[in-house]
């Protein structure tokens, strides 16, 4: 018999997380569905590099160290995490348990579902170059995470976009050298000034110039480019877009507007069960901030706690932590 879970967490953003945190701290037996490899969201997806200023308690922190301290909240928990799997429905059985089914072929039991899955799911375009993927992970990389591995080393820069223009200015002072590979003759999604600080900084600017070829056995060491010119890379980052899949709410039989869950202050769903936080949901006035994923989270765990029990107290304090074994 598949395990039934209290609450599941659709989502391992920083809003999935901190649900999944908060719901421990209800004494809720929780998991959390994230269909990345890894959890962090958005914020590890685009900006993990990033100071972030306006996360209540931190005059300043990185995209990446928001994500360690909030998935080292949700661990002290102990959810269960199932990663690099996307939820494609789900059902509610007889006696009110949801069925989510995930595109592995899996089925998962819950008593509620948290819905904190954003915009829906989406990847990287991949650099299309051939024989690319022998690098990946490993030389050629779609986030920029742990900017440590690239000091005094040769990066190359694929992108078109602000982000590309961000990554090569964060690895400045970093990598040895940098160069920004633009195969057209303009930035695109960018204000003027960005493009004015990348220029004047030490990156070396590419226009019109593509990769072309990969060369290097076991380990990447050179990038051709279209025009025949050679530039050695120990490490290639690639922002050439996004494939985004549209959230699958409607599909999974919920109330939408514009792809987005209608919620009001207790954050339920159209379906009884069902609770929605974060980028996921709209109400009058929403914000689409780490901060009010946090708060619409805490939200949302409450109600699941109502729901599983009318007699739970409406809100706890951060007093006692449980653990499920
Ligand atoms: C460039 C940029 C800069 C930003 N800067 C700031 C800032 O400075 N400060 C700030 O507060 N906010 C900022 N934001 C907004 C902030 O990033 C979002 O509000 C926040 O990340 C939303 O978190 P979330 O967990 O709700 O959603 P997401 O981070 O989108 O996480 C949703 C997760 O659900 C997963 N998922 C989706 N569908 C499924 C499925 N079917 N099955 C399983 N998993 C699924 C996705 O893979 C994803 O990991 C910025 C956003 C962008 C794009």
């Amino acid at each position: 018999m598949e395990e039934l879970y209290d609450v599941t967490v659709i989502g391992g953003g920083t809003t999935g997380l901190y649900a999944a945190f908060y719901s421990g701290m209800r004494d809720l037996k929780t998991k959390v569905i994230e269909y990345q490899p890894q959890v962090g969201g958005k914020v590890s997806f685009f900006y993990p590099e990033k100071e972030i200023y306006d996360v209540g308690g931190f005059p300043g922190i990185t995209g990446e160290e928001l994500v360690a301290n909030v998935k080292e909240q949700a661990e002290m928990i102990d959810p269960a995490f199932v990663t690099g799997v996307k939820v494609t429905s789900f059902e509610k059985k007889e006696g009110g348990t949801l069925l989510l089914a995930t595109d592995d072929g899996q089925t998962h039991h819950t008593k509620t579902v948290i819905v904190a899955s954003g915009l829906g799911t989406f990847d990287m375009q991949p650099l299309e170059v051939k024989g690319s993927e022998h690098y990946d992970g490993k030389q050629i990389h779609y986030t920029i995470q742990n900017l440590e591995q690239y000091r005094g080393r040769k990066v190359a820069v694929v992108s078109q976009n602000r982000v590309g223009i961000d990554w090569s200015l964060a690895l400045e002072g970093v990598a040895d050298e940098v160069h920004l590979l633009n195969r057209g003759d303009e930035f695109k999604a960018v204000y003027e000034q960005d493009v004015e600080k990348v220029e004047a900084s030490s990156v070396h600017i590419h226009k019109n110039k593509k990769i072309e070829e990969l060369r290097g056995k076991d380990d990447l060491k050179e990038a051709v480019l279209q025009d025949g010119s050679v530039l050695e890379v120990d490490h290639i980052l690639v922002y050439e877009g996004l494939q985004i899949d549209k959230s699958l709410y409607d599909a999974w039989g919920l109330e939408t507007d514009k792809g987005r869950i209608p919620v009001s202050t207790d954050m339920c769903a159209s379906m009884e069960g069902v609770f929605v936080a974060g980028d996921a949901a709209v109400y009058p006035a929403k914000t689409m901030l780490i901060a009010s994923g946090f708060n619409e989270a805490m939200a949302a765990v409450n109600s699941a706690a109502k729901y599983l029990d009318p007699k739970a107290k409406s809100q706890v304090y951060s007093t006692v932590i449980y653990k499920h074994k």
